[in-house]
């Protein structure tokens, strides 16, 4: 016998025992309450596999001493040098992300 029926019949007779002598929304309350829990939780798992999807993208590596890569941002002018490189996306400043200059030396 499958687990779907083995729990779903003696939960289901429980429910409609509690919905109709108690009322329904010591039912229903419950189920909606799970049904948000287990959407935050899953909600808060992708957020969990995208970081682990960015600390995989190959490691941190030092920059080439033959280039120089710049890092400007277009709303306020600042520039950062990239010394070392740990994923392949731009940095952020002032809520966009910068744009990136690279220079070959010698
Ligand atoms: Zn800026």
């Amino acid at each position: 016998m499958s687990r779907l029926l083995l729990w779903g019949i003696p939960v289901t007779a429980v429910a409609v025992l509690v919905g109709v002598n108690a009322g329904w929304r010591w039912v229903f309350a419950p189920l909606l309450a799970l049904v948000l829990l287990r959407f935050s939780l899953a909600s808060l798992r992708v957020l969990v596999t995208d970081a682990k999807d960015l600390a995989d993208e190959g490691g941190a590596a030092p920059v080439s001493p033959d280039e120089r890569t710049l890092f400007w941002c277009e709303e306020c002018g600042t520039e950062v040098l990239l010394v070392f490189r740990g994923t392949a996306r731009a940095p952020s400043h002032c809520g966009q992300r910068m744009n990136e200059r690279t220079e070959m030396l010698n």
